[in-house]
């Protein structure tokens, strides 16, 4: 029998894998040293998990273990990366003409880059949001245009998580590496998904998360490049030293022994995982989209195997959503935004009116996603539809 509520929200977060829980097991109980403590065994054997696990998740992005700062998660490594460069390299800005540094981003980022832009703002910033067409790409040309003697920053994110759009990262890039800017970016979403590698896609620094690909939640990293260039920033969190002087306290273990074995999980199976989650979405999509009545918001092509952003022509704002959620467990925009009625940031800048906004729902799908569910959602939201439809040629009929 299956089981109800269905989860359909991969991209707000994912159960650990068990293989993930198993591995992390030892490092609550016997196995719980501080892996700062030099003097004995149990500090060693922290120490030895913490560097297998630095390893296992470098591998899984093609970069080296000395290039990665373990977080708190990707929120703290987005504000680590903008804040930190902001710090080291806004004087580059004052030389240029008392201008302080200026940073180019976009207008679809996550609230854990937007907001932190914002401060940076209030402490002298110039930020560049660019626009996204509606497809949700912005325009590289606007983007070289944007680019002034101050520029110390190119922020933009690798797949956005509502829509699923990828964004063309090797362009961007290349145009960052053209100007001598440095290029950060927000990975959360891709990392674990599809194939990433630091080098061939030219990313400087890029910020991840354990909990968005398995792992447990509260742990994530920012990789920062170490050659060609090496990039410095200034630490945000200060006391003990602990990751290189970058982020100091006291490791989470159990949480990092955990990142990397998800990691490992997902360098091992994403091609085939990729396709059988990809056929489900599809399935899943095309029987929204065949009938009509629903719209598909952002690139179909560009964009993560397990996302589909739908918006339903005859929905009434949210009535859909707050129907089918006792059974269905979707989101209507950003989770991080869902407690407020406002329509998505990332939806609105597609060019959506707020009408169509409201109406569209994000399924994303994941590892322990079954046929048999997907069957259900869709004979749920139809049936749910159908009753909506008909309770309103009701009210225009009396
Ligand atoms: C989830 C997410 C974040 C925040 O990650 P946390 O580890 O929960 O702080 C940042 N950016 C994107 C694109 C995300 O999807």
């Amino acid at each position: 029998m299956r089981q109800l509520p269905i989860y359909l929200d991969y991209n707000a977060t994912t159960p650990c894998d068990p293989r993930v829980v198993e591995a992390m097991m030892p490092y609550f109980t016997d196995a719980f040293g501080n892996a700062a403590s030099r003097n004995h065994s149990f500090g060693w054997q922290a120490e030895e998990a913490v560097d297998l696990a630095r390893e296992q998740v470098a591998t899984l992005i093609g970069a080296g273990p000395e290039e990665i700062i373990f977080t708190s998660g990707a929120t703290e490594a987005c504000n680590l990366a903008l804040k930190g460069v902001f710090e080291t390299y806004a004087a580059k800005g004052n030389r240029a003409g008392g201008e302080a540094g200026h940073i180019i981003t976009s207008n679809i980022e996550h609230k854990a880059v937007l907001d932190t832009c914002k401060h940076l703002e209030k402490t002298g910033a110039d930020i560049t949001y660019l626009e996204v067409n509606e497809n949700g790409f912005p325009d590289l040309s606007e983007l070289e245009a944007a680019i002034r003697p101050t520029t110390i920053l190119i922020a933009l994110m690798y797949a956005n998580n509502e829509t699923g759009t990828i964004m063309p990262i090797k362009e961007i890039s290349a145009i960052a590496k053209k100007r001598g800017i440095i290029f950060f970016t927000d990975a959360t979403q891709a990392v674990g998904k599809i194939r990433v590698d630091v080098n061939k896609d030219g990313i400087d620094l890029m910020s991840f998360s354990a909990h968005k690909l398995y792992g447990p939640k509260g742990v994530g990293a920012l990789y920062i490049r170490r050659k060609n260039p090496r990039v410095k920033i200034t630490a945000q969190i200060d006391g003990g030293g602990h990751e290189r002087g970058i982020r100091s306290g006291t490791l989470n273990v159990p949480g990092i022994v955990g990142f990397g074995k998800a990691c490992m999980i997902c360098m091992n199976e994403m091609e085939d995982e990729s396709t059988r989650i990809k056929i489900l979405r599809n399935k899943l999509e095309n029987n929204f989209l065949h009938s009509g009545e629903a719209d598909l918001n952002g690139d179909k092509d560009q964009r993560l195997p397990n996302v589909t952003n739908i918006s339903f022509k005859y929905a009434e704002g949210d009535a859909l959503i707050r129907s089918i959620s006792k059974n269905i467990a979707v989101s209507s925009g950003a989770a991080c935004t869902s407690a407020t009625p406002e329509p998505s940031h990332v939806l609105r800048a597609l060019g959506l009116n707020d009408e169509r906004a409201h109406s569209s729902i994000r399924f994303s799908l994941g590892r322990f996603t079954t046929e048999e569910e997907i069957d259900h959602v869709v004979k749920e939201v139809n049936d749910t539809l159908e009753e909506l439809k008909k309770s309103r040629s009701f009210i225009q009929n009396v």
